[in-house]
């Protein structure tokens, strides 16, 4: 399977929670914390099941993700 690398700005997001909807993987979720804009933003909790699909970039309104497809394991 191939695999991803998700990073997401937080002080872009505002909690919506689409792009945890849209994850088939379960990756997102919603932290603990709150950004400068006052948004309980989303974080990787599963980084490591990320498969770079790209869904939850596709789906943010607010250009908060930015996905990365890894070549090969481990890179
Ligand atoms: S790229 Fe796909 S698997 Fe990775 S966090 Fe986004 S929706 Fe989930
Ligand atoms: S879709 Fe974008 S704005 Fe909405 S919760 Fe996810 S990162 Fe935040």
């Amino acid at each position: 399977m191939s695999r991803g690398k998700v990073e997401i700005d937080d002080d872009r997001c505002k909690g919506c929670g689409l792009c945890i909807e849209a994850c088939p993987q379960d990756v997102l979720e919603f932290s603990d914390d709150f950004n400068s804009s006052g948004y309980n933003y989303v974080t990787p909790e599963n980084p490591e099941d990320c498969i770079g699909c790209g869904f939850c970039g596709k789906v943010c309104p607010d250009v908060a993700i930015t996905v990365y497809k890894l070549q090969k394991e481990g890179v």
